[in-house]
């Protein structure tokens, strides 16, 4: 289980669906980064939400 609670295989899988860049595994606040383009996706319950309306700018707090 990775810091956020997304399983391993499954952030492997994944990409930003802003810019199919691949994702960052963070756990405070639970959330997956783009190391490409920087958006930050909230994960909830191990669910990540992945949502370019719902994701958050890079250096940004929720
Ligand atoms: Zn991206």
């Amino acid at each position: 289980m990775s810091a956020s609670g997304v399983p391993d295989r499954l952030l492997e899988i994944m990409q930003c669906p802003a810019c199919g860049g691949s994702l960052r595994d963070v756990g405070a606040p639970p959330s997956l980064v783009c190391t490409a383009c920087g958006l930050r996706y909230p994960v909830t319950d191990g669910i990540p939400i992945m949502l370019v309306e719902k994701a958050t700018p890079a250096g940004e707090g929720p």
